[in-house]
C-alpha cells in the first residue's frame, strides 16, 4: 500500500533550533511532553472549530480526546489525538518550516539558562521539535479529518525528515516518540501521569491512559482507559471553588511562565451580555513585548469552546501584557473573524473587559502598591500608549500613569498626576513637564533652571513613548499638561509683579544684542530671545507652543520619516557672564564665532545633533586660543 518514500531537508532555522534545542534543553525534558499534547489539544480544537461550519468533519466521531500511551518493549511514547490531522502540504510547512518571522530573534535570545530557554520555547510555540530532547527519532502519522489519504512524516532530528503515503484508520495525528538510550524514566504510567497534572490538567479534554493494575509486585498495563486531567475550565466555575493555587496552575498552563502571576481577576459579567473573564497580569515583561505585531494575550472561547486567540476586536494593543480567557455566552459558536469585525456584542465585552481591567489596576495601586510598582516598571511603558489608543478610557488611564519628578529625583516612576495636583502651589494653573530621549538627559536639561529655583515640581519624561502619550494626553482634572520646552513661557500668578517688571527691564536691555545675535545666526533660528526660565545656563532652545518638540523630531527623524522644518526659538540669558563676554565682542569678527558656539551648545545641552560639528569644534579652538 506504501506509495513514494520522500526525504527532504529541514529549512536551515529548523536545523538551528534542533540543534539548540537538543543541547540546551536537556534538563526540561517533561516539555516534549507536554508540547506533544497542547499540539493535539490546538488540532481538536481546531476540528471542532470547522466543524461548526460543516459538521460532516466529524465523520460521526465528535468525541475528542488525547491518548498517551507507551511501549516497553520498543521503547516508544505515543500522543495521539482525533482533532484536525494534517495533509501533505501541511505536514511540510508545518514541521519542516518554522513560519514564523521572529525564530531567528528566537534563536538569538536562547541564553543557555535552561529554566529560561524552556519559558522561550512556550512563548515562541517550537514546541513539536522539543520531541528530539528525548526522542532519537519522531514518527508522526496523519490524516486530515475529511480527506482519505494519510501520511507518515519521520526524522532523527539530524537535519532531513521524510513522507510517504500510508493507509491510516481514523483521522487525527499521532507522534511516537523512539526514546534515546537514556530516557527510559518515560516508559511509567506514573511518570506520565505526573507531567500531565502538572501541565496539562486544564486542557479541556480528556487525556487517556490506559490503566495500571499491580500483580505480584508488577505493574501491568490492562485495556481499561482512565482520564488523567481535570478536563474542566476553571474560569467556568464559582470564584469561591478555586483555589489561588489552581489559579496560579492554570495561569501557568496558559501561558508557559514558570513565574506566578502578579495578579489576576475573576469577573462573570450577567445581564444583556453574559461573559466570563479571567484574566492575569505576569510578573515579568516577555521580552517581545514591543513587538506589535506578536498575538495579544487573550483567548476567546465561546461556551467554554476555544474559538481563536484574541484580536484587537477583544483586548487593546495597550493592554497587550494580559493574559487570560475571556468565554461568552451569547457570541454564536461560529464566530469568525468577520463576525468579531463589526460584532455589537464583542465590543460590549470589549470595552465591559477593559474597563474592569482598569479598574482593577487602580485598586492595585491604592491596596498593593508593591505590586503596582512592579506592574509599572514591567508594563508601565505600554500602558502609556492608552491615552493616544483609547479615548473613552484616557482620564482612567491618566490616573494610572506613573512618572518621574524633580519631586523626588528618582528615574524609578513613582509619581502619579493626582500627587502632582496635590503638591501643586495655590497659585500654579498647569502640570509642567519636560520630555528628552533619557531620564538624565530630561533632569538635567537647563529648561529646569527656573522651576527649581521656584521650586515648581517638573514632571521628568525620558521615555520614547512620553512624547507620543503628551501629543494625546494634553489635560488632567481641568489642568493642562504645559511643555516646558515650548512657547513663551508664562509662569501666570507663580510670578510676582516685582519679577515681571525686572523681566522687562533686561529684555529692554539687551534689545540690540538680541537683534545683533539674530542677524548673526541668520535662518538657523527663528528668533532671538531674552529668556527668563535660565538661572544657571547661558542658552536654550525653545520651540513654538504649537510646533513639535526637538526630542520628537529627533524620534522622527530615527523611524526615517519626514518631518516639519521647524526653527528654534534661541533664548539668551543677559546675566550670565558668557552672554556679557559676547556683548563685549560686539562688532569683531569674534561675535559671529561666538554667538555660533552659543547656539549650537544650546542643541547639544537638549541632545541634539550639530549639524557641523566640525565648524563647532574649529570655533571653540579659536576662541580658546584667545583666552
Ligand atoms: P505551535 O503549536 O505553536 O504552532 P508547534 O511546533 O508545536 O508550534 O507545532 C507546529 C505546527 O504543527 C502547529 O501549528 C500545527 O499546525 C502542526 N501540528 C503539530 N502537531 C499537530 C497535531 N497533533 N495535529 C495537527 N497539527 C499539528
Ligand atoms: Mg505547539
Amino acid at each position: 500500500m506504501t506509495t513514494k518514500k520522500e526525504t527532504l531537508n529541514f529549512q536551515t532555522e529548523v536545523k538551528q533550533l534542533l540543534h539548540l534545542m537538543i543541547h540546551s534543553l536537556y534538563s526540561n525534558k517533561e516539555i516534549a511532553i507536554r508540547e506533544l499534547i497542547s499540539n493535539a489539544s490546538d488540532a481538536s480544537d481546531k476540528l471542532r472549530f470547522e466543524a461548526l461550519n460543516n459538521n460532516d468533519l466529524y465523520e460521526g466521531q465528535s468525541g475528542l480526546d488525547i491518548h498517551v500511551d507507551f511501549d516497553k518493549e520498543k521503547r516508544t511514547v505515543t500522543v495521539s489525538d482525533n482533532g484536525i490531522g494534517m495533509d501533505r502540504d501541511e505536514i511540510v510547512a508545518n514541521i519542516g518550516t518554522i513560519a514564523r518571522s521572529g525564530t531567528k530573534e528566537f534563536i538569538g535570545k536562547l541564553s543557555g539558562d535552561q529554566a529560561k530557554d524552556a519559558h522561550l520555547i512556550g512563548q515562541f510555540g517550537v514546541g513539536f521539535y522539543s520531541a528530539f530532547i528525548i526522542a532519537d527519532e519522531v514518527t508522526l502519522e496523519t490524516k486530515k479529518a475529511g480527506e482519505k489519504q494519510g501520511y507518515r512524516w519521520q526524522s532523527k532530528g539530524d537535519g532531513e525528515f521524510s513522507i510517504e503515503d500510508i493507509k491510516k484508520e481514523g483521522r487525527g495525528t499521532s507522534v511516537t516518540l523512539h526514546l534515546k538510550k537514556d530516557e527510559d524514566e518515560f516508559l511509567d504510567n506514573w511518570r506520565l501521569r505526573e507531567i500531565i497534572k502538572k501541565y496539562s490538567d486544564h486542557i479541556t479534554l480528556p487525556i487517556v491512559m490506559k490503566k495500571t493494575d499491580f500483580k505480584g509486585g508488577e505493574s501491568i498495563k490492562t485495556d481499561e482507559d482512565e482520564t488523567i486531567n481535570n478536563a474542566s475550565a476553571i474560569w467556568a466555575k464559582n470564584k469561591k471553588d478555586v483555589k489561588a493555587k489552581e489559579y496560579q496552575e492554570f495561569y501557568k498552563s496558559l501561558t508557559y511562565d514558570n513565574e506566578e502571576p502578579l495578579a489576576y481577576f475573576h469577573n462573570r459579567v450577567e445581564g444583556t451580555q453574559e461573559y466570563t473573564s479571567l484574566l492575569y497580569i505576569p510578573s515579568k515583561a516577555p521580552f517581545d513585548l514591543y513587538d506589535r505585531e506578536r498575538g495579544l494575550g487573550v483567548k476567546l472561547y465561546v461556551k467554554r469552546i476555544f474559538i481563536m486567540e484574541a484580536t484587537e476586536k477583544l483586548m487593546p494593543q495597550y493592554l497587550r501584557f494580559i493574559k487570560g480567557v475571556i468565554d461568552s455566552n451569547d457570541l454564536p459558536l461560529n464566530v469568525s473573524r468577520e463576525i468579531l469585525q463589526d460584532s455589537r456584542q464583542v465590543e460590549s465585552i470589549k470595552s465591559g473587559t477593559v474597563k474592569k481591567v482598569l479598574t482593577s489596576l487602580e485598586d492595585m495601586a491604592k491596596k498593593k502598591p508593591e505590586d503596582y510598582k512592579v506592574f509599572w516598571k514591567e508594563f508601565g511603558r505600554v500602558l502609556k500608549e492608552g491615552p493616544a489608543e483609547d479615548m473613552v478610557n484616557k482620564d482612567k488611564i491618566a490616573k494610572l500613569l506613573r512618572f518621574s519628578s524633580t519631586y523626588d529625583e528618582s528615574d524609578e516612576q513613582s509619581v502619579s498626576l493626582q500627587d502632582y495636583i496635590e503638591r501643586m502651589k495655590p497659585e500654579q494653573e498647569h502640570i509642567y513637564f519636560i520630555t528628552a530621549d533619557s531620564y538624565s538627559a530630561a533632569k538635567n536639561s537647563p529648561h529646569l533652571e527656573i522651576f527649581k529655583k521656584k521650586k515648581i515640581e517638573v514632571l521628568i519624561l525620558g521615555d520614547r513613548v512620553d512624547e507620543w502619550m503628551v501629543s494625546y494626553l494634553t489635560e488632567f482634572e481641568g489642568k493642562k499638561l504645559q511643555s516646558i520646552a515650548k512657547g513663551d513661557l508664562d509662569l501666570g500668578k507663580l510670578e510676582e509683579d516685582s519679577e515681571k517688571e525686572e523681566k522687562k527691564k533686561i529684555e529692554e536691555k539687551a534689545k540690540t544684542l538680541v537683534d545683533t545675535m539674530k542677524k548673526s545666526l541668520g535662518d538657523k533660528v527663528k528668533e532671538v530671545k531674552v529668556t527668563h526660565r535660565l538661572t544657571d545656563s547661558p542658552s536654550c532652545l525653545v520651540v513654538g507652543e504649537n510646533d513639535i518638540s526637538g526630542n520628537l523630531e529627533r524620534i522622527l527623524k530615527a523611524a526615517g520619516q519626514d518631518t516639519p522644518d521647524v526653527k528654534p526659538v534661541l533664548e539668551i540669558n543677559p546675566t550670565h557672564s558668557l552672554i556679557k563676554k559676547l556683548e563685549s565682542f560686539s562688532g569683531t569678527a569674534d561675535f559671529d564665532r561666538y554667538a555660533a558656539v552659543i547656539f549650537d551648545q544650546a542643541v547639544l545641552a537638549e541632545g541634539g545633533q550639530l549639524n557641523d560639528p566640525v565648524q563647532y569644534v574649529k570655533n571653540i579652538n579659536d576662541l580658546l586660543v584667545k583666552v
